[in-house]
């Protein structure tokens, strides 16, 4: 399973040349995505090994994903939460920031700060000022959105990313425009929500063992972020599943786009994703086995999204909706 492995590994932010540097002895080295998405070292086109250092040199890169979780989670506990000099000064917590989250309220806190991506960061700011007529009055959030509810949710809703006029309005996922209102009237219905409608923050909404999140936290131009765009947020993604493992059981994922995003996070969070990758599909259901220790059998649900384009159409329907949410309710042994 590891192979050329390399008994002591030194990490370090090779922008800010080795500001800090961390040693383990684990004989493992990370995977290369790992590498960049975590730790943003440039890696050779030619070779897939890092450009500038010579350091890992006898590394071949082949690890499994569990291992590369596990990498992970020391590095994040030996760093302590110190950021990164190199992510601090492009202003971006996001890439290193994400490993300083211990709870889920300094994570919710510190996705609200991210201004990892450009083109988002413009377009969130920009709706938020030019606003739409409908609400002129009003003050607009503007910034990431982070997910909603309780750190020991048992059941994580899935969507996509938050709406120019809606999420990027109030400043809460699917709060404010018209997807919400169908999820939330179904999440109350299945006994979810404790209320059918959410309508800003602070409305006295509470969900009930269930938490929403997006692999994108920032509202995209025509709901359609880039692939770039993903795998950088998918960070936030991977650390809210290692703050939820403890008590996660189960997951519905709205719509193919989500999907195709939260396999890879679920990889680098501590469970083993089949191959090949189950297909999205309604009503789809599959179970992933833990890869660390703390996680638990994990059951996927596939679920039309609750776009305006399935509830219209009527491919979604409110019964439909409600029926996944009850059936991956029972699964997480919510009552
Ligand atoms: S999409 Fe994600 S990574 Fe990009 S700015 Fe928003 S929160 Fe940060």
């Amino acid at each position: 399973m590891i192979e050329g492995a390399v008994t002591q590994l030194s990490v370090c932010d090779l922008r800010s040349c080795a500001r800090w540097q961390a040693y383990f002895s684990f004989g493992l080295t990370p995977s290369p995505t790992t590498l960049r998405n975590w730790w943003s070292i440039k890696l050779s086109a030619e070779t897939g090994k890092p450009r500038n250092s010579g350091w890992l040199a006898s590394s071949s890169f082949r690890w499994p994903p569990h291992i590369a979780a596990r990498v992970i989670t020391a590095l994040a506990q030996f760093t302590e939460g110190k950021p990164s000099p190199g992510a601090v000064a492009n202003g971006s917590p996001g890439q290193n920031g994400s490993m300083m989250c211990r709870s889920i309220d300094e994570l919710d806190g510190a996705v609200a700060d991210c201004r990892a991506c450009a083109r988002l960061v413009a377009w969130r700011e920009e709706a938020a000022r030019v606003k739409r007529a409908a609400y002129r009055d009003e003050t607009y959030w503007g910034r990431a959105v982070p997910s909603l509810g309780p750190a020991d949710a048992r059941l994580l809703v899935v969507g996509l990313a938050p709406a120019a006029h809606g999420g990027n309005r109030t400043g809460r996922m699917f709060t404010g425009d018209r997807s919400g209102d169908v999820l939330f009237a179904a999440m109350y219905r299945a006994g979810l929500a404790s209320q059918p409608d959410s309508t800003r923050r602070g409305d006295g909404l509470r969900l009930f063992g269930t938490r929403i999140t997006a692999p994108v936290h920032c509202a995209p131009p025509d709901n359609k972020p880039t692939p770039d765009e993903r795998d950088r947020c998918r960070h936030w993604l991977i650390t809210e599943l290692g703050l939820l493992a403890p008590s996660l059981r189960t997951i519905v994922v709205l719509g193919g786009w989500g999907w195709q995003a939260l396999f890879p996070a679920l990889a680098e969070s501590g469970w083993t994703v089949p191959r090949p990758r189950p297909k999205f599909g309604h009503g789809v259901r599959c179970s992933l086995a833990p890869a660390l220790p703390g996680r638990a059998e994990l059951t996927i649900f596939g679920c039309y999204h609750v776009s305006q384009q399935n509830t219209f159409t009527g491919r979604l329907t409110p019964a439909m909706l409600e029926g996944v949410l009850v059936e991956a309710k029972s699964t997480a042994g919510l009552r």
